[in-house]
């Protein structure tokens, strides 16, 4: 049985999945598993397709002590105790800078492309890299797909792609790039199964999970985003701080003192729902706690995804459907209704009962914009393009510089 490994690979865990290749190209998840507590409290847990468990290890934490250390570590269990020996590798790349609108066969000469956007993305990059370079080093001949979360978001226009800053700095790469593109992809793919009365038209997709953002699509291409050059922009997240005026960072910099390193650290990881409730940066959490600033963490998420709707119909000039997806999207009926009340000036009645039984379309039948739930699947996509790439190296082996 020919098999695709996904890989998605974070500084404290490693998350993978393996899917089998069956007839006319088919895939199916076999495999959902992770190693976390890298560094700290190493462990491996994996799931079989009905989330029966396969595995459940503690290791010592010299057994596994980075993120090379875990991708040896899964492999090994893959292939010595499951036999498991994968045709091809699919990564999730957060940054494919400027160069890539498109997944990509690695090799060494990507490899080397994409380093240059570990400064664009320190907090990610270098971690999705680690894996790749492991299995290039020790596996050289197995076939590795990159799959970009910026690529999706590449064929911006210029508007969309700019900011206000001289243009040399823009040909540098300081740019809105955008992120989430797997999942907005995959949303896209699905829409016209799901919906299809509208996938051809003007869609905002809000994509809310520990990790938020919004995207503009039409007619199945993303025009828009809320975030920008880094994955910091655009809604307030678990712990990242979503839009923030640029003053604050000179302010918290000149006279507060931080260095560069507290200043991200901060950003990152100590603002957002986090910051602002005091509590959690889990909206279950958030939305179980009694705490007065819990209330008010939910109702600036839910204020801003409103917000942020409006920007992006006017990227749109209109509105068509809205789609939530990923964690608080697909699973929480409440903030769902608190976005639908603030998008009934879009045209948007929610249906109380089938929000409640997380429906696939939640609006009322007369609501003038349809709205749906789709859950995403990265790591579906990941193995489509891994397959494809595999199956057909010229079709999207291809570099896309924009010129604008
Ligand atoms: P993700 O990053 O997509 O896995 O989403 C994680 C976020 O989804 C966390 O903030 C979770 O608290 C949130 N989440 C998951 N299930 C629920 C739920 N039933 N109600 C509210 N939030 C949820």
């Amino acid at each position: 049985m020919d098999t695709i490994l996904v890989v998605n690979a974070g500084s404290s865990s490693v998350k993978f999945q393996v899917f089998s290749v069956e007839g006319e190209g088919n895939l199916y998840r076999r495999i959902k598993g992770q190693i976390d507590g890298i560094g700290s409290r190493p462990r491996l847990r994996a799931n079989g397709p009905n989330g029966e468990p396969m595995a459940d290890r503690a290791y010592p934490i010299e057994a596994v002590a980075d993120v090379p250390a875990a991708m040896s570590v899964a492999g090994a269990w893959l292939r010595e105790e499951l036999n498991i020996n994968p045709v091809a590798v699919g990564h999730r790349v957060v940054h494919g800078g400027p160069d890539y609108a498109n997944p990509v066969l690695i090799d060494h000469g990507v490899v080397g492309r994409l380093e240059r956007y570990i400064s664009l993305a320190p907090l990610h990059q270098p971690h999705n890299l680690a894996p790749i370079k492991t299995i290039l080093n020790n596996f050289p001949a197995l076939p590795q797909v990159a799959c970009f979360d910026t690529a999706f978001h590449r064929d911006h226009n210029a508007l969309a792609d700019h900011y206000a800053i001289p243009y040399q700095l823009h040909a540098e790469g300081i740019r809105r790039y955008g992120f989430h593109g797997l999942s907005y992809e995959y949303i896209a793919k699905r829409l016209p199964q799901v919906a299809p009365d509208v996938a051809g038209g003007r869609v905002i997709v809000a994509h809310l999970g520990s990790g938020a953002s919004m995207g503009a699509i039409k007619n199945g291409k993303s025009v828009e985003s809320t975030m920008g050059f880094t994955a910091l922009d655009g809604l307030a997240m678990g712990t990242r701080v979503g839009q923030l005026d640029p003053g604050v960072v000179l302010y918290l910099i000149a006279e507060k003192g931080m260095s560069i390193s507290k200043v991200q650290d901060f950003l990152y990881r100590d603002c957002g729902l986090k910051g602002l409730s005091g509590v959690s940066n889990d909206m279950r959490e958030l939305e179980s706690s009694e705490d007065p600033r819990a209330a008010f963490a939910i109702e600036y998420f839910v204020y801003r995804v409103g917000l942020h709707a409006g920007m992006l119909a006017a990227a749109l000039q209109g509105l068509d459907a809205f789609v939530f997806t990923a964690g608080i999207g697909e699973n929480s009926a409440s903030i769902r209704a608190r976005i639908g009340e603030r998008l009934a000036w879009l045209g948007v009645v929610l249906d109380p009962g089938e929000n409640a039984g997380h429906a696939s379309r939640i609006s009322r039948f007369d609501s003038r914009v349809p709205v749906y739930v789709i859950p995403t699947d990265e790591e579906l996509m990941i193995a489509q393009h891994t397959l494809s790439l595999l199956v057909n190296p010229k079709t999207h082996d291809q570099k896309h510089e924009r010129v604008s």
